[in-house]
């Protein structure tokens, strides 16, 4: 099989990765599913099988939650110091640095997404999340607290906390961001001192697993990071409702989210949950439309807008509606759609033929509602899973297209009369993710960004991402944080302890 196109030389270690069958990481050994099956991962740029993965299920799940429950019980993994812990982290950071390029190219395979923001964008933010949560082992610290006790006078206590890991965690993620939503759930676990049995998408399993060789090689203890691909119904859901399982940490569909949650119900595992998002970008009439309009064409159109805080809801000011339209219109026409490894594109096809087909259904619907396209609404003939970016106007607060995640390179432009206004549409979700406004009114910028019910404003920018800070969901988008400290709250229980001194 030969992957490369006139433009590119593939990286040997990525021929070699997908040529030879991926397994399952249980308990620091490679092994096959249990039933032997296997499961085709698919190339989105030309529809061809690019590899096979173990298919993972109800025992293989099983399995590593045992090996997971060990390694935190019993397994080094606990006992060694803060610091060790630290700089196996870092080290792993260090080694995905020196594999940057593969790992881009696997990403671009797999996923879809031009070569050239996984080079930039997916890669580099995976390494700085490592770093910045391998900074945090040593750093986890409980608080001594003075108590009075009023019901026994007179006696004296010596109070305090402790910051412990959670346990054994289970990690679902999506196919969007497969080796930085990996990184998001695996760094702030790892710092905490947790111990993981993840479960990577099914459309994007490759960079996971390649990173899974890593852990190994950085020299993590047995057991601490399981790797388990398989299915959504069968080893997720198992994962989800394993009763050994200290908690379940999720990215996806909201409807999955729910799903999740009734699963990790009946034995009231934690839970935290990154859910889908119909973010409100909003463009007054005094912002600099020279950055607003590229600006809120990246904020849909990155990642083909296949990002869960997509501006996908774009309120403009009515003064200034059709000169933004067409900016952004604009924008649409110039952006080179062809497959992720060549260079020249902009935007490569979305993940799998059920997301093209998802997303052209939305636009029919949208249409037959009433709206308007203004550029785009078709797939891209030929191979691979290629929608044009779309511009859709005429849109009504009750549709199809305004009230659900289409999670494709759609955006549906909104005109608004004055901020009184536009407050409550853009709250008017059952999603509160991310959200947008650009103005060159500070204060104006400020006071909305109050008024805007979600986990993430941006002010004169979009899809600003930061290890450092915390990102997650309002409403139906999610519970929890994650990046930052907030994240390791998802990760650790606080134990208090209390002596009496005699
Ligand atoms: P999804 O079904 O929510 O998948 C996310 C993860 O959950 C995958 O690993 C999936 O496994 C797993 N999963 C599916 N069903 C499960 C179950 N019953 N129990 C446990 N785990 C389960 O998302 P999708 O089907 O890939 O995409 C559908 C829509 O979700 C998108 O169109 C978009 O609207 C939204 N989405 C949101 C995000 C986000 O970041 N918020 C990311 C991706 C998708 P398999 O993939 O192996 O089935
Ligand atoms: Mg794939």
């Amino acid at each position: 099989m030969s992957l490369a196109t006139p433009e590119l030389r593939i990286d040997d270690r990525v021929n070699d990765f997908v040529t030879r069958p991926s397994k399952l990481l249980i308990d620091g050994h490679w092994v096959e599913a249990d039933s032997g099956k296997t499961f085709p991962t698919f190339n989105p740029a030309t529809g061809e099988i690019l590899a096979q993965v173990a298919e993972g299920e109800n025992t293989d799940i099983d399995k590593a939650v045992q090996a997971a429950r060990a390694a935190f019980d019993q397994g080094p993994w606990r006992r060694i110091t803060t610091s060790e812990r630290g700089k196996l982290i870092w080290k792993l950071a260090d080694l995905l640095e020196s594999h940057l390029e593969e790992f881009s190219q696997l990403e671009t395979l797999d996923n879809g997404k031009p070569l050239t923001v996984a080079r930039v964008a997916d890669v580099p933010l995976a390494i700085d999340l490592f770093r910045y949560m391998a900074g945090w082992t040593t750093k986890l610290e409980g608080t001594t607290i003075p108590i009075s006790v009023p019901f026994t006078p007179g006696a004296q206590y010596h109070a305090y906390t402790l910051r412990e890991p959670v346990g054994v965690v289970g990690q679902i993620i999506p196919w969007n961001f497969p080796l930085l939503m990996a990184a998001w759930k695996l760094g702030p676990a790892l710092a905490a001192g947790c111990t993981i049995v993840l479960k990577p998408a099914e459309q994007t399993p490759l960079s996971a697993l390649r990173l899974g060789e890593l852990i190994c090689e950085a020299g993590f203890p047995d057991g601490v990071v399981n790797i388990v691909t398989g299915y959504g119904e069968t080893a997720g859901a198992a994962l989800a409702a394993h009763p050994q399982v200290d908690k379940v940490a999720f990215t996806g569909s909201t409807e999955v989210g729910k799903m999740i949650l009734n699963a990790a119900s009946h034995d009231l595992k934690k839970v935290s949950l990154e859910l889908g998002g119909k973010s409100p970008n909003i463009v007054c009439h005094d912002a600099d439309l020279d950055i607003s309009i590229p600006g809120v064409a990246s904020g849909i159109f990155f990642n083909h807008g296949q990002c869960c805080c997509a501006g996908s809801r774009l309120f403009i000011e009515k003064d200034i509606f059709d000169v933004v339209v067409e900016g952004v219109a604009e924008q649409a026409k110039n952006i080179h759609i062809g497959p992720g490894l060549d260079p020249t594109t902009d935007m490569g096809p979305l993940v799998s033929d059920e997301q093209q087909q998802r997303v052209l259904e939305y636009l029919a619907a949208g249409l037959s509602e009433g709206a308007e396209t203004v550029v785009g609404g078709n797939k891209v003939g030929g191979q691979g899973y290629f929608v044009e970016p779309t511009v859709l106007v005429n849109t009504k607060p009750n549709m199809k297209v305004i009230k659900e995640e289409i999670f494709g390179p759609v955006v549906c432009a909104i005109p608004f009369q004055d901020i009184e206004e536009v407050i409550p549409a853009a709250n008017d979700s059952i999603y509160g993710l991310a959200s947008a406004v650009w103005t060159k009114d500070i204060s104006k910028a400020h006071r909305i960004a109050a008024e805007l019910r979600a986990g993430t404003v941006w002010i004169n920018c979009y899809n600003i991402f930061d290890a450092a800070l915390p990102f997650g969901g309002y409403k139906q988008s999610g519970w929890g944080r994650e990046m930052g400290h907030a994240a390791l709250e998802l990760y650790t229980e606080v134990k208090s302890v209390c002596a009496k001194l005699s």
